[in-house]
């Protein structure tokens, strides 16, 4: 985790506009499972700093590392979450997350196991895989 406020607080547009890019690019990371904003009940969407930073972290791993979007989303699918969220052996080798290497966690629908119903927004493994700091720091934790 780290200490960029977590409140959602920046509209679409003006999260674009203080990131340099488009709101349609910010829709294309949404849908391409990179980047899950707050929902308000009126569907409209908001940003915190720290959903900023995971943008700027994406783009600058698309940018100046040159991995696409589907290389991107590849490396989070490998985020062992099972080791982080703990869920049960039986769960964890049914799993979708757990036996592909195509999309993340949260871009499965989960029935029936630990993560039915849950939020991935405010899930450990969302927000531990959030800017390219913390995505070290959280491999490095488990693995040490
Ligand atoms: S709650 Fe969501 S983000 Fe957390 S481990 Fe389950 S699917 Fe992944």
């Amino acid at each position: 985790m780290n200490n960029i406020p977590t409140e959602p607080k920046y509209s679409i547009s003006s999260a674009a506009n203080l990131l340099g890019i488009s709101v349609h690019t910010m829709r294309m990371y949404e849908k391409e499972g990179l980047i899950i904003p707050f929902k308000k009940e009126s569907n409209q969407r908001l940003y915190s700093d720290n959903d900023l930073e995971r943008i700027r972290c994406i783009r600058q791993t698309i940018n100046k590392d040159k991995i696409n979007i589907e290389g991107i989303r590849r490396v989070l699918s490998l985020i062992p979450c099972w080791a982080i969220v703990k869920c049960s052996a039986e769960d964890k080798e049914s799993c979708e997350a757990y036996n592909g290497h195509l999309k993340p966690c949260w871009m499965i629908n989960h029935e029936n196991n630990y993560c039915a119903g849950r939020d991935c927004r405010e899930c450990e493994v969302y927000q531990s895989f959030g800017n390219c700091e913390s995505i070290k720091n959280k491999l490095k934790e488990l693995l040490d």
